[in-house]
């Protein structure tokens, strides 16, 4: 499908000017915690319920989610330096690269978790499993899996 081309039913919105891979935050994520030291390392499916708050703008483009129990959730961790190659995790200077490490200090600082979807209201989902601090900007949201992806013939 080129880029001018849309499908029957399919809608979309205006882009900001085109930069180089440039990523443009879709909304903002709400959690209990305020410092670093207080965010889980990694979500919990028992952790507390946090909201993402979507820009209204794409809030048709949540039409179908609500079929799915568990979703991915990518977002960018800006409170990260970004210039740290190797790492000591234990900060007993015994390194690890970064690249070994989901580690929130990174070139690009992404962040992914896997949550459960709770409930859906209007531009806000209320979900559990995610572990970055309150107001972090969300990147994107998809489904652990796609219903339209068909499955490999399984090989000879
Ligand atoms: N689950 C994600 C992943 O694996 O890609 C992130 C894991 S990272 C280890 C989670 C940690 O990043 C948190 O414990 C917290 O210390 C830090 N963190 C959370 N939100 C952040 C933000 N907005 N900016 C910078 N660091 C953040």
């Amino acid at each position: 499908m080129s880029g001018s081309d849309i499908r029957p039913g399919e809608t979309i919105v205006d882009l900001p000017a085109a930069g180089d891979a440039a990523l443009h935050f879709i909304g903002t994520i709400h959690t209990p915690w305020l410092r670093r030291e207080d965010c889980p390392r990694q979500g919990r499916s028992d952790g507390p319920q946090c909201r993402i708050e979507l820009d209204p703008v794409w809030r048709p483009a949540l039409k179908g989610l609500e079929d799915y129990e568990m979703i991915e959730v990518l977002y960018w961790l800006d409170r990260s330096r970004r210039d740290l190659v190797c790492q000591s995790p234990r900060s007993d200077g015994a390194t690890v690269g970064t690249f070994a490490l989901r580690s929130p200090v990174r070139p690009n600082p992404i962040g992914t978790s896997l949550v459960r979807l709770l409930s859906i209201e209007e531009n806000t989902l209320i979900v559990r499993g995610l572990d970055c601090l309150d107001g972090t900007p969300l990147i994107d949201i998809k489904p652990d899996r796609c219903a339209f992806t068909p499955v490999a013939p399984p090989k000879s």
